[in-house]
């Protein structure tokens, strides 16, 4: 199933070019109140809300997906994590960019075999996330600011000290994720956080329907030119491995994100450009980048 979030926060049920209408199925979600527990209500409630949609999408009003304004399906997750220097062209070939590297990476990750073991993951604020409809606001015009196509993974159950064996059952879905990246010298933590730098999208599609997350192909476009190509089978340090690693130090909670890395090919992008994502079983997403405002 791929459910969207679309114009003033209706609940899409993605089918082919069409949208369906079921936010009649929300009803199942429960009234929050204080203290809102930690987690996406729409993963934390999946469950539920799965048998809600089918029902919904009986009398749902039909759109084209080509009219409506996608926003991120996720809202609220407790975090949203990033696997450094997952690919391994990636840290071969982009960190010999002056740009890219700033004197940090390239030392750091020499004779480093799986990066993310040794550095663990990284977070970015969750105030970040955007969606296709909002794109990328750039936020300093004088520093680089690049794109970094990544495939999101989605935790579906909470857990800690997940062993590898299991974790791919804490999957609840996926999507394309942008950790959009101002470069410099400061912590990621910092760099990766500016708000609309992890947009989420075009839709969360669940995992019945990505037989092998390790087997699609990625790309991202800048105005057209293809910049990034690569299958998601390149990454370095897999899912169940990325899960067991994130989930030794903290909690996953439902609507968690885990961003697995970028593969070879970032580069800048400035205000007026439009960006094209697609990956297979995902879909295709463009948004434009505009200046800070
Ligand atoms: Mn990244």
């Amino acid at each position: 199933m791929k459910l969207c979030r679309f114009n003033d926060d209706r609940l899409g049920l993605v089918e082919g070019d069409m949208v369906l209408d079921v936010s009649a199925a929300l009803d199942v979600l429960p009234p929050v109140r204080w203290p809102v527990p930690l987690g996406d209500p729409l993963v934390r409630h999946l469950q539920a809300l799965l048998p809600a949609v089918r029902n919904a999408r009986i009398a749902a009003p039909r759109l084209p997906l080509s009219e409506v304004r996608l926003h991120s399906p996720l809202t609220n997750p407790s975090k949203v994590m990033a696997a450094p220097a997952n690919y391994r062209l990636h840290v071969e070939q982009d960190t010999r960019d002056p740009g890219v590297d700033h004197g940090v990476h390239r030392k750091a990750l020499e004779g480093v075999e799986r990066p993310t073991e040794k550095y663990g993951l990284f977070l970015k604020a969750t105030s970040a996330i955007a969606g296709p409809a909002e794109g990328v606001q750039v936020i300093l015009p004088e520093r680089r600011t690049d794109h970094e196509v990544e495939l999101a993974v989605v935790i579906g159950t909470a857990g800690h000290a997940i062993r590898r064996a299991d974790a791919m059952q804490h999957v609840a879905g996926y999507c394309i994720g942008l950790d959009m990246t101002v470069r410099g010298t400061e912590d990621r933590s910092f760099r990766k956080s500016p708000d609309s730098y992890t947009v989420l999208g075009p839709w969360f599609v669940t995992a019945d329907e990505v037989a092998d997350p390790h087997a699609l192909m990625m790309s991202l476009w800048v105005n057209g030119e293809r910049r990034q190509h690569s299958s998601t089978g390149a990454m370095t340090v897999d899912i169940p491995d990325l899960i067991a690693i994130a989930s030794s130090m903290y909690t996953l909670h439902p609507g968690d994100v885990i961003l697995t890395g970028t593969p070879e090919g970032v580069g800048p992008v400035v205000p007026g450009d439009t960006v094209r994502v697609a990956c297979d079983r995902l879909g295709e997403m463009s948004f434009a980048v505009s200046a800070h405002r």
